[in-house]
């Protein structure tokens, strides 16, 4: 849909690479010309510290979701975070600015989203993972008064204006364990889509949520960044969206 907007030819393909067989995978490909490509997981740390240089965003997450070639060196970019950023504020219309927000996980698009929020002026943004450790990494690391690790069952807070669930619970049909007092008022952000939502979404509607959205918004949103880096044109993402969600309807 990118190419027939912006009239550039391209062939975008999946490519599978075994768990242990990112690097071999990657370089296969870009030995035989390939010239960029977008990681997902579980493969973005090991993106992170196979290219040779990186953007400000992925330096700041240590997770790479976009690689551009250029004369045999890579350059690694994380467009995760503006992805949700442009989907929230340009797409739903909703401002971030002084918000309390709640992030669920601490995995490679946890990391990404991170440096994108803090840049969009939040009040403070709660990190809650499973395994409490990783979100303190991520805390530790970015070193930003705005930002505070805890356990998702055991908040705190008595709510949050945004809570955004960047768990991957959602792939295998599950969620993540989050007291519903959190979301009593929320605009509620599943970073997976489609049916892979609808556990968490449902939930956080029937316990008084004030929306819950999928991130089918943030997959166009990420993808029109990256394509940018790739071919230097930004194409429309909410054309895109709106003809995929009609598509779903
Ligand atoms: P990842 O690096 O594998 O991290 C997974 C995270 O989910 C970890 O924090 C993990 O907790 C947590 N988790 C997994 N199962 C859980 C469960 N049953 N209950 C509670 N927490 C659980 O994955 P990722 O790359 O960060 O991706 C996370 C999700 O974001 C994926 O579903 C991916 O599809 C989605 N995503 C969407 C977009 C988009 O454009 N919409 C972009 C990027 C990613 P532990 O640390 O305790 O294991």
């Amino acid at each position: 849909m990118f190419s027939q907007q912006t009239g550039i030819e391209l062939e975008y393909e999946a490519l599978l690479a075994p768990l242990d067989g990112f690097v071999r995978t990657v370089a296969a490909f870009f030995e035989a010309g390939g010239s960029g490509v977008n990681v997902t997981l579980p493969f973005k740390e090991a993106a992170f510290d196979w290219v040779t240089s990186c953007d400000e965003y992925a330096g700041a997450a240590g997770a790479v979701n976009t690689i551009v070639a250029s004369d045999r060196a890579y350059r690694g970019y994380n467009t995760d975070g503006i992805g949700l950023v442009n989907d929230l504020i340009v797409n739903l219309g909703y401002s971030l600015a002084e918000k309390r927000i709640l992030v669920l996980g601490a995995g490679g698009a946890v990391r990404g989203i991170l440096g994108p929020l803090l840049g969009a002026s939040p009040a403070c943004i709660v990190i809650a993972n499973r395994t409490r450790s990783r979100a303190q990494e991520l805390i530790d690391r970015l070193e930003d008064p705005r930002l505070r690790a805890c356990d998702a069952e055991h908040l705190d807070e008595a709510s949050f204006d945004v809570v955004i669930n960047g768990t991957s619970a959602g792939l295998v049909g599950a969620m993540p364990k989050v007291p519903a007092r959190a979301i009593v008022g929320s605009l509620v952000y599943d970073m997976v889509y489609g049916a892979n939502a609808k556990p968490f979404c449902g939930w956080a509607l029937a316990n008084g949520a004030s929306a819950a959205v999928d991130g089918l918004g943030m997959l166009v949103e990420q993808a029109a960044e990256a394509f940018r880096l790739f071919h230097g044109v930004r194409p429309e993402g909410a054309a895109v969206l709106r003809r995929l969600r009609d598509e779903q309807a």
